[in-house]
């Protein structure tokens, strides 16, 4: 089936309650059963079953089964960000002494966090992803795990996903894909090797900027009987779900950063018109591209639809389309930020993946922290403006950049 047929009958399929259109939202914190062997039974694990609101919500429950079908996964956990993901992540599969490797194009919270796991005894490199060789020459034997994100922001480099993932068979590495830039409807990381896949649900999959969210999904692909770090009481059943067990049982628990019944709704509604979305907002960002590209009031446009984009061919074999997003670098005599003034439909903030058009100057807002050496390092000029596209018609984003530039 395609797409969008899966995941609206998900709900349906995993059999609501009353003929419910939608899988209602479950504000219960804890469930209680006529028998308390039945109780006990749901704790021990023998037997399916809610317990307390932390770990297992109905509702969340039927946003996980569904990011499962976009993704071709075998299991999701859902947290209360992409952040809580994937930091819960780390913390369930790492330990003191272990290294992991990460780009070091990535979204700039993701880089905070990881220099956090750095100063606690977990020890990260961070290199060019979008060469599979700078990958393998920042192999250590305490290598347990890669971290890459599919499309990265602000500067859109494209990971070198294929060979990494090859890499990460040959030497038994944790593939970590953050697919948040693509979605599943662009690309499953699952097609290129990845253990694990990374969605915040904020961005795209939610899409309407009302709630947050973040999911691991299980590919099934990683062996997880030689892993070191997984607990016994978690290596039970299906070898394939002994980490993402662990990850909900443990992570989720010890960490408590849960989503909420409310917002999993919001998320699960959104996300059935993803793929709709995203066929809209990437046309825009293509034709947006295209008109950039070849003004003079513009230096430099970095997408990976552009022929002259270093990974462009590459994002052309593994992408239904090369993303919603792109940045701009403007010529000396124009102001970053009189220009963001003159747009009048492009919104001046910095959430992604929301239906309205979204744009910000990067090196002043989000990237103002890490400091201007590592924003270097990243790619990150102080002129960039990064846009988020929406689904507005074509013509009426055109009519605005032109107006804003020409100004
Ligand atoms: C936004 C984002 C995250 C974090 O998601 P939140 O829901 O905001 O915590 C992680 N990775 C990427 C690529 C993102 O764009």
């Amino acid at each position: 089936m395609g797409f969008t047929s899966d995941i609206l009958h998900s709900d349906r399929r995993g059999g609501v309650e009353h003929g419910s259109i939608h899988k209602p939202v479950h504000t219960a914190v804890t469930y209680t059963y006529e028998d308390s062997r039945e109780l006990a039974a749901v704790f021990q694990g023998k037997q399916p079953g809610y317990t307390y609101g932390r770990q297992v919500n109905p509702t969340v429950t039927a946003l996980q089964d569904k990011v499962t079908l976009m993704e071709d996964g075998l299991s999701t956990v859902a947290f209360s960000t992409g952040m809580a993901a994937i930091g819960t992540t780390l913390f369930s599969l790492l330990q003191a002494g272990d290294h992991f490797i990460a780009s070091s194009f990535l979204f700039g919270n993701t880089n905070s966090l990881f220099n956090s796991f750095a100063v606690h005894g977990i020890e990260v490199s961070f290199v060019d992803a979008t060469s599979a060789g700078e990958v393998r020459t920042a192999v250590q034997d305490n290598t347990r795990l890669v971290f890459v994100e599919t499309i990265a922001n602000p500067r859109t480099q494209v990971a070198d996903l294929v060979e990494i993932g090859d890499l990460c068979k040959e030497l038994n590495l944790v593939y970590l894909v953050d697919n948040t830039m693509t979605t599943p409807y662009l690309f499953r990381p699952k097609s290129v090797g990845a253990s694990l896949v990374v969605n915040s649900l904020t961005k795209y999959i939610g899409g309407h900027a009302n709630a947050l969210g973040g999911a691991i999904t299980e590919t099934g692909l990683y062996d997880w009987s030689t892993f070191p770090h997984l607990y016994d009481t978690y290596k039970k059943g299906d070898v394939s779900e002994w980490a993402i067990t662990q990850i909900k049982k443990k992570g989720l628990r010890d960490f408590g950063a849960t989503l909420g019944a409310e917002a999993a709704h919001h998320i699960s509604v959104g996300s059935d018109t993803l793929a709709l979305r995203m066929e809209q907002a990437c046309r825009n960002a293509i034709s947006l591209t295209d008109f950039l590209n070849d003004h003079p009031a513009v230096k430099k446009v970095y997408y990976p639809g552009l022929l002259d984009h270093p990974q462009h061919e590459l994002a052309g074999t593994l992408f239904r389309y090369p993303g919603a997003l792109f940045s701009v670098e403007l010529i000396d005599e124009i102001d970053c930020f009189d220009f963001l003034n003159n747009l009048d439909l492009v919104v001046c903030t910095s959430n992604l993946g929301d239906t309205r058009s979204l744009g910000i100057p990067v090196a002043h807002s989000i990237y103002y922290e890490m400091g201007a050496q590592r924003r270097a390092s990243m790619g990150i000029d102080d002129s960039l403006v990064r846009f988020s596209v929406g689904i507005e018609e074509t013509d009426d984003l055109l009519a605005d950049f032109e107006q804003a530039l020409s100004l």
